[in-house]
């Protein structure tokens, strides 16, 4: 892949890190505010509590996804981006572009989701 690219993709990815960091800041910072008042009708508190697993798998899901951001931004130091981790081939361009974090090409990908769906 040459320069010009990687650096759009760079772009991609730290824009993307960007927005994660913000969207998980206001998560917490609103996890903080409902801890203080419990609402005393038990209806009210389930709610409360499935908003707040509801919350936690949000945050879950932005970590996995910032710890893949920042190994892609690592691999374009490294130059290794774009590569596929299973059969060495480069990534389609087009599928990088709808998913800068992607490692893997997209027939791997099918691959992978039909081993996982065997397996499940
Ligand atoms: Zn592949």
């Amino acid at each position: 892949m040459d320069k010009e690219k990687l650096m759009f993709f760079k772009e991609l990815l730290l824009q993307q890190k960007k927005e994660l960091l913000e969207q998980a800041r206001k998560t917490v910072s609103s996890l903080s505010q409902e801890g203080e008042e419990v609402p005393a009708d038990p209806a009210d508190r389930a709610t409360l509590e499935a908003d707040r697993n509801f919350l936690l798998r949000i945050r879950d899901r932005e970590r996995k996804l910032l710890a893949k951001i920042d190994e892609a931004l690592e691999k374009i130091e490294n130059g290794t981006y774009g590569i596929c981790e299973l059969c060495g081939n480069e990534i389609e361009e087009e599928r990088l572009r709808a998913r800068p974090v992607a490692s893997y090409c997209i027939e791997c990908k099918r691959k992978l989701e039909a081993l996982e769906k065997i397996q499940r």
